[in-house]
């Protein structure tokens, strides 16, 4: 499977028995993320079996405690187990500052290269590509600068239809050009890659968005993800807090989902005032169907 979610911890401002507070694992075509790093991410890495030394970046949305606090203990076991792979860290302004400090008061010296890259955009912005995926930062709307990710498997070349070599008489470079989706230009005749290759399967996408206040441009940038993960720290009667703390409720998240028209929705971030999520489920599925309160352990696949 190209795309592996692993929920680390699901819950909002700090961690209780049985809700960590938020981190994601994403395993994206074998490339390793952790997604936010609150408190006791490393414990919640061993306790669902995630080996952490494989992480390869970190990307944290904001600089509330509860999503990114865990990075010092996370970084510094890194090193006491001889890490000496390169990690990056993707965080908005201030995060390289804090963790630099940190280690640099503690006379701490790590086994291995942290490398930050530091996130300020005002749109949408591809922050990271490689030969199989694409990662692009989304502004989000929160107390602070804060972003959420989307996470996109780039498409393979085009496959051929094989009745198609027959009727046009393709040749092999004729064929090749077509893979790359070039228009192929005969003396009489132009054939679009379209005319002879199979329509794509939609890619594989992962679209992280919290903390936020319901935004407006947000559907249009995570369009047709195949998996979205959205707050949901509030319910509709609390929507003045939500409004009050730069938060969404469980109606906010289903209706961004809709409009996004997403494949799944998941829910987190729930508010500790909650003892238990149905409320949120119940809030949001007549608004979208197809959606899930995540719980710390869970696994979702795409
Ligand atoms: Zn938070
Ligand atoms: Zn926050």
């Amino acid at each position: 499977m190209p795309l592996k979610l692993t929920i680390l911890g699901s819950g909002s401002a700090v961690p209780v028995l049985g809700r960590g507070v938020t981190a994601q694992f994403l395993n994206i075509n074998e490339r390793r993320f952790l997604i936010d790093c609150g408190e006791g991410t490393q414990l919640q890495l061993r306790r669902f079996k995630v080996k952490f030394q494989r992480i390869q970046a970190i990307f944290i949305s904001h600089l509330h405690g509860d999503h990114f606090l865990g990075i010092f203990g996370l970084v510094s076991s890194m090193s006491l187990l001889g890490r000496t792979k390169k990690l990056q860290i993707y965080g908005p302004e201030g995060l390289e500052e804090i963790v630099r400090h940190q280690f640099k008061l503690a006379q701490v010296y790590l086994s291995f290269e942290l490398e930050f890259v530091t996130l300020s955009c005002k749109d949408k912005t591809l922050v990271f590509e490689d030969a199989s995926i694409q990662i692009f930062a989304l502004p989000l709307k929160h107390r602070i600068e804060c972003y959420g990710f989307l996470f996109i498997e780039k498409q393979d070349e085009l496959k051929i239809d094989k009745d198609k070599i027959q009727e046009y008489q393709l040749s092999l470079v004729e064929i090749l050009q077509a893979k790359r989706g070039e228009t192929i230009q005969r003396e009489n005749e132009t054939i679009l890659a379209e005319q002879v290759t199979l329509p794509l399967e939609e890619p594989c996408s992962y679209a992280y968005c919290t903390d936020t206040r319901p935004i407006a441009k947000l559907p249009a940038w995570i369009k047709g993800a195949r998996l979205l993960y959205h707050e949901a720290t509030f319910t509709q009667k609390h929507n003045d807090r939500a409004k009050a703390t730069g938060h969404s409720t469980a109606a906010d998240a289903a209706t961004i989902a809709k409009e996004a028209q997403v494949a799944r929705l998941l829910l987190g971030h729930f508010s500790t005032r909650y003892k238990y999520t149905d409320e949120f489920k119940i809030e949001a599925q007549p608004i979208f169907e197809n959606v899930t309160c995540v719980e710390d352990g869970d696994v979702f696949y795409v």
